[in-house]
């Protein structure tokens, strides 16, 4: 019988974290995966058997189902904790809350088992997860090659940040695989990609990129943030971390801000001190409710995949409509890839209104379902505009340099009903007149 994480004990003694703890006490023989410890239990089953079993501790002081919210700032020091603050491996026991908590590793073992890695860290958002994984990796003086469409905190961090560690970066198309070795220098220590970029849906080829980074003695971080471990597993394909915002998709309710990073548990064993630096930590509550999120990861992004796929279908035979973008519609300029690389396509679509962008604001107002907001992956639709939110830093000639076109609107698929959006589409669009 596959067996979960389990906290023994009795209500009388604190060695329920110390002396009985069995899935504490395997990481002394399995040092390796450090706090994923339930990666062997759960790595054959289903993506949703992982999405709700993977890492949640019954606690049997209780019998509580659910991991209890460990909201606990620091833990009673033994015999233990002391050895490994001695030895250099704190990381493996529970010391203080932003070096870890019970319900922070019980995300991370679900996450790690949901995306094959053997180890993960959990941060308070994405944007810290990202930062602490980069800067990991970086020497002084290191140089990045990057996509040249990247999330606006990614980009501040390379383009503001690592010039101030004596770091540079070159911006490239995250699609042209000659572009990126070209851009390669000496002293080039990662390729850095967002396997789906924002908010023109570029799909990389990670295991191209993997290669490129093995020949050149790279190391490849992916944020996977659109795609979710549901629909590709970075690592799996060659990548040495993988990033997510885990207030996306990964939580998927709109209500929390959190990060990860995965990978090996050698290179997470690097990030984890910038966590502690940073203090980047997740609270125990927003663990939890990353978890209870997690919980149902399979059974929405297949929502949120038929959905966006009804949708994209209605827009593109709409006579309003001049362009739509959509991973799972066979005009996507990378059809062939996603069909090879993605298990499910997401929520996320990008379209033009005919009439630019003013009727792009008209038809946000006249839509009663997807509600007008930045962020996505949420159970319910959310809709914005890139000139007025993600790149309005930029002018319309440079936008459209870029390929984002007057009207273009970017739609995160909510797990409402089909018919209910397409009815909502078509009542909003029949009253704007072009
Ligand atoms: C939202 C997002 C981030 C940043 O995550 P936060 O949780 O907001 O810090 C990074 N990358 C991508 C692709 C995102 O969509």
């Amino acid at each position: 019988m596959m067996s979960s994480n389990k906290i023994k004990g009795d209500k009388t003694s604190h060695s329920a974290l110390q002396g009985d703890v069995t899935w504490a006490n395997d990481l002394k023989r399995t040092r390796s995966y450090g706090p994923t410890m339930t990666k062997d239990n759960w790595s054959t089953s289903g993506q949703s058997t992982k999405s709700v079993h993977a890492g949640s501790i019954e606690d049997e002081v209780t019998g509580a189902v659910g991991t209890p919210i460990y909201q606990t700032s620091t833990f009673i020091l033994g015999q233990e904790q002391y050895q490994s603050i001695e030895e250099g491996h704190a990381r493996d026991r529970f010391i203080y809350t932003r070096y870890g908590n019970p319900s922070q590793w019980a995300v991370q073992n679900k996450l790690a088992t949901l995306e094959n890695a053997e180890s993960a860290i959990v941060f308070s958002s994405g944007m810290a997860a990202i930062t602490a994984s980069v800067l990991a990796l970086l020497d002084k003086g290191a140089h990045v090659v990057a996509s040249n469409e990247l999330y606006g905190g990614s980009y501040h961090l390379f383009n503001h940040e690592l010039p101030t560690f004596g770091m540079s970066v070159s911006y490239v198309d995250p699609t042209d695989i000659d572009a990126i070795e070209a851009q390669i220098k000496s002293n080039t220590q990662i390729l850095y990609f967002e396997a789906l970029t924002n908010p023109l849906l570029k799909l990389v080829d990670i295991e191209q990129l993997a290669q490129l980074a093995n020949k050149h003695h790279l190391r490849l971080v992916i944020d996977a943030t659109f795609v979710t471990p549901i629909a590709c597993r970075p690592l799996d394909l060659g990548a040495d971390l993988v990033v997510h915002s885990c207030s996306k998709y990964l939580n998927g309710h709109s209500d929390l801000i959190a990060g990860c990073v995965m990978g090996s548990r050698k290179l997470v064993d690097l990030v984890w001190p910038r966590l502690l630096t940073y203090g980047a930590s997740i609270d125990p509550h927003a663990a939890f409710l990353l978890e209870r999120g997690l919980k149902t990861l399979n059974i929405r992004m297949k929502a949120h995949a038929e959905n966006a796929l009804a949708l994209a279908k209605y827009l593109e035979q709409h006579d309003k409509i001049s362009r739509v973008i959509y991973p799972g519609l066979q005009s996507f300029p990378h059809y062939e890839l996603a069909t090879r690389m993605l298990d499910n396509t997401a929520g996320m679509i990008t379209f033009d209104i005919k009439g630019g962008d003013n009727a792009a604001i008209d038809l946000l107002e006249l839509l009663q379902i997807p509600k007008q907001a930045t962020s996505l992956g949420g159970v319910e639709s959310l809709i914005s505009l890139p000139f007025n939110t993600s790149q309005a830093g930029f002018t319309a000639k440079q936008r459209e340099a870029m390929g984002i076109m007057p009207g273009c609107v970017r739609l995160s698929v909510g797990i409402e009903d089909s018919d209910d959006l397409i009815a909502d589409f078509e009542q909003a669009l029949a009253r704007i007149s072009l």
